[in-house]
């Protein structure tokens, strides 16, 4: 199977613990909300996308120096409240959520750029030129 998230988490990076030594299912992930409330949770997830909600923005226009989310100014391009400056273009990122199910529970998650690509095979840009 192949990992996805391959670089997100440090622990899974170094390859210091086996796969399977704090495993756990889903729903006890979904079944537990404090999970990551005192420091960040990461968890590697192997199950199927069993839904994407068709009617979602799953792209959106972003800033080309740092990646944030950009508002279109009428007529002058795309303005960044991170670096406070206008730009004549932006670049479509992926945001794309999605329910993945296994037998053990299902959840909803949100995939970011790199991953959704992945996942969907193409790009935000090209994405958007099929719809
Ligand atoms: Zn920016």
């Amino acid at each position: 199977m192949a990992n996805i998230g391959m670089g997100l988490s440090p622990s899974t990076r170094t390859g210091a613990r086996s796969m399977y030594t704090d495993r756990v299912s889903l729903s006890y992930i979904t079944g537990n909300p404090s999970l990551g409330d005192e420091k960040p949770a990461f968890f590697s997830i192997k199950a199927f996308v069993s839904l994407i909600r068709p009617e979602q923005a799953m792209w959106y226009c972003a800033c080309k120096t740092c990646n944030n989310k950009v508002i279109e100014t009428l007529g002058s391009g795309y303005w960044c409240e991170g670096c406070q400056k206008n730009d004549g273009e932006c670049n479509l990122r992926h945001i794309m959520v999605s329910k993945i199910s296994h037998t053990r529970g299902e959840a909803w998650v949100s995939a970011f750029n790199e991953e959704a690509e992945k996942i969907i095979g193409c790009s935000a840009e090209e994405l958007d030129k099929l719809k």
